[in-house]
């Protein structure tokens, strides 16, 4: 569809005007990395594009006592440039930085990748371990939603065209939480879409045991998905090698059974073994 109007907006209040007045006809713009790629290929379906890119309310990172909240317009490059995001969010640092060329690094935003329903959205599974809750305003008012309820299947999500997602909202993990660890397998480095990728952030009690497991999974499905199976193996086992493997051994089971019938599944199944083990090796070395 052709574009007809663009509105930039410079608050939050001026972008729902834009929307209410719009109602219907509008779409908005981040960092216009996967719509401008949808109109270039006249797959747009809204003739008014609103840009939100500088909208103060969906910008930042603020790190607080209790959580940390990401703006939904932080682009990939201030993920990565962020020592806190690095130490304090090791997966999600690992997956923005993962996230295709520097180009699209520096204009991709964490709100446009969660609100773009992909499988294969990278800030997905580590947002997901995380247990994320995205902040979403309206005309009519705001409301919140866990990430791991957002997803409605491939491209849909719990977002009407009148919602602006604003911020990414993470709890602070505990003092005993190996925090999120991330591993991606995509074709080549540069400019890669996610083939498969898994996150997993572990709460370890005494003697190494793991109290509680948030594992999620990239393109396995639909959409990115926290893994409850995985998570009720591994809670109360001891992270070591052994466990690492058997629940190697059980994930490939379950990508199997999701996959079945589908040309990828032989694949799968064995490369999620790399993938989601290379993230539990990375959570075992943090714990030493
Ligand atoms: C060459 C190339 C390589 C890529 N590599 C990767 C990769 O490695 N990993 C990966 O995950 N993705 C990749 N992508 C996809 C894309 O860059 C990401 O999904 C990016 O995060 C999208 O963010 P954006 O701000 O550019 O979204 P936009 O294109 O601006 O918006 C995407 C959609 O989200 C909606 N939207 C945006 N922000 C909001 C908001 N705050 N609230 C509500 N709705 C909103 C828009 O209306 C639109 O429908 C790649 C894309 C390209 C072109």
């Amino acid at each position: 569809m052709k574009v007809e109007k663009v509105i930039k907006a410079y608050s939050l209040k001026e972008a729902l005007e834009a929307l209410r007045a719009n109602e219907g006809r509008a779409e908005l713009i981040a960092g216009g990395t996967d719509l401008l790629v949808k109109i270039r290929e006249k797959h747009n379906k809204k003739p008014v594009i609103i840009d939100i890119s500088d909208v103060p309310e969906c910008r930042g990172i603020r790190f607080e006592a209790d959580y940390i909240a990401i703006g939904a317009c932080a682009k990939y490059s201030e993920l990565v440039a962020s020592d806190q995001v690095r130490t304090q969010m090791p997966g999600l640092w690992e997956a923005s930085r993962s996230v295709g060329a520097p180009q699209i690094r520096n204009l991709g935003t964490v709100g446009g990748n969660i609100a773009n329903a992909s499988p294969a959205a990278d800030a997905v599974p580590p947002l997901l371990a995380m247990e994320a809750v995205l902040e979403i305003v309206s005309p009519e008012g705001c409301r919140t939603v866990a990430l791991k309820d957002f997803f409605k299947g491939k491209g849909q999500a719990d977002l009407s065209a009148s919602e602006i997602i604003t911020q990414i909202v993470i709890p602070r993990p505990g003092a005993t939480q190996i925090n999120v660890q991330f591993e991606k397998l995509g074709l080549r480095n540069a400019l890669a879409i996610s083939r498969l990728s898994a996150a997993a952030a572990l709460e370890l009690g005494e003697g190494c045991v793991i109290d509680k497991a948030c594992v999620a999974s990239g393109s396995i499905g639909l959409t990115g998905m926290r893994e409850p199976e995985l998570e009720a193996f591994l809670e109360g086992r001891t992270l070591d090698e052994a466990t690492i493997e058997a629940a190697c051994d059980l994930f490939s089971e379950v990508v199997a059974k999701r996959l079945n019938g589908r040309g990828t599944m032989p694949f799968k199944r064995e490369a999620v073994r790399g993938v989601f083990g290379a993230a539990l090796r990375k959570a075992l070395r943090a714990s030493v």
